[in-house]
């Protein structure tokens, strides 16, 4: 990342994110904007983002490039939706932007509805990149997590996915569960690793206000993961999936070489994109907006016409600053040495003697253990910087002991 890069000037987005909201059941820790129904309104779903794109055009602030790059439908659990969903969605957002031969197009599918139907559907529509929610291989773990699958739907729903010809495959994993889970992380990875899907996103478990596991915390009724645990967790995964031939390219990714997620690079590099979807959000520099959480009152407002957007920020100087650092230093592109004054050199510098960082021939790349204190040490960089720019700031801008770690989530 270039902390000094001219701003891209407006132009076509060419990715798109779209929420599917729908859930067969909420999972214990989970806080997305999800919407439990038995059978998920497909019409509806796909009126509604009709209607959403329509009031984007006529807006003509986020513009749709006429050829996608990368399409990411997520969720919820988007393959509740059915087969012919993908190819509905095609129609609604117009053929011709999927006619890209590079287009990276990602669905993300629970196993136990990810049916040979499904994949088939998928395929025929063009999805060409699966993610699947698999988190745990074993079932206790799943049980407690409020999971609907087994251990064995994993491995049966890649190879569905692979039989349709889907053969870029994510798999999902959550660490840092309690002890009392009784979870194997090590086997867990080897699980993964055995399957040979060629990418793996790692979340970190978190208590989220609102969600039945924050009520068991709250009453003493589970007890979260120690930082120690959580963090040796983190550890282990990175030391395990590289010697499986993962690079581990971004704080919470690990791909085979080449299959790299292109759409969340968009989101690591501030590239445009545009959200349509109950809480989706949007991104033009220097503006971020969000469209409403709630599944039913998204919908509402824009059959009648309404924009759905909740709200939005314009990002000032100091907040794109700080947010280059931060997104620089996710991935293992790290930031440009060039681009650091006297102060933040001397900030990195402490951090490849502690561990935390390696410096290479023109970059910061941090390490997992850097990786483990990203939120704290971004801000540590940010403030040098701006020191070095004459904004003033701390003198000693960072402290490593007694930071909290950082949460890896996607
Ligand atoms: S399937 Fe995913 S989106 Fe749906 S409740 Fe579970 S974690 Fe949340």
């Amino acid at each position: 990342m270039r902390l000094v890069a001219d701003e891209p000037a407006p132009a076509a987005i060419s990715s798109v994110y779209v929420h599917a909201p729908f859930c067969a059941q909420r999972c214990h820790y989970c806080d997305f904007s999800v919407t439990v129904a038995p059978r998920p309104d497909l019409e509806g779903w796909l009126a509604a983002l009709a209607a959403e794109l329509d009031l984007v055009a006529a807006e003509g602030r986020f513009l749709l490039s006429p050829a996608l790059a990368t399409v990411y439908v997520g969720g919820g659990t988007p393959s509740l939706l059915g087969p012919e969903a993908m190819e509905e969605f095609v129609g609604i957002l117009g053929p011709e932007r999927f006619r890209d031969a590079g287009l990276e197009w990602t669905a993300e599918a629970n196993p136990e509805s990810f049916t040979a139907g499904l994949a088939r559907g998928w395929s025929a529509a063009g999805v060409n990149r699966v993610s699947l929610g698999a988190q745990s291989f074993h079932p206790g773990a799943l049980r407690w997590m409020g999971r609907l699958h087994g251990p064995s739907e994993i491995g049966a729903a890649v190879e569905r996915a692979r039989a349709e010809g889907l053969m870029n495959i994510n798999l999902d994993l959550i660490f840092g569960l309690p002890e009392t889970v009784e979870r194997d992380w090590r086997s867990d990875l080897d699980h993964a690793v055995a399957l040979e899907v060629p990418h793996l996103s790692l979340y970190g478990l978190a208590s989220e206000e609102g969600t039945p596991l924050a009520r068991a915390v709250r009453e003493g009724r589970v007890t979260l993961a120690s930082e120690e645990a959580y963090g040796e967790d983190f550890l282990q995964a990175s030391r395990r999936l590289q010697t499986g031939g993962y690079r581990h390219y971004e704080v919470s990714n690990f791909a085979l070489p080449g299959f790299e997620a292109r759409h969340n690079l968009v989101y690591w590099t501030r590239e445009p994109y545009l959200g349509l979807g109950s809480s989706a959000h949007s991104f033009l520099h220097p503006c971020r907006r969000w469209n409403l959480k709630a599944w039913g009152a998204y919908q509402e407002v824009v059959l009648a016409g309404q924009p759905p957007w909740e709200s939005e920020e314009k990002l000032g100087t100091r907040e794109v600053a700080l947010e280059r650092i931060w997104l620089g230093l996710r991935t293992a592109a790290g930031i440009h040495l060039d681009d650091l004054g006297s102060s933040a050199r001397e900030v990195v510098e402490e951090w490849a003697l502690e561990g935390y960082a390696r410096l290479e021939k023109d970059a910061v790349i941090l390490t997992p253990r850097g990786w483990l204190l990203l939120d704290h040490l971004a801000v540590a960089l940010d403030s040098a910087v701006e020191q070095d720019r004459g904004g003033g700031g701390p003198g000693r801008p960072w402290r490593v002991g007694g930071a909290s770690a950082a949460e890896p989530t996607g």
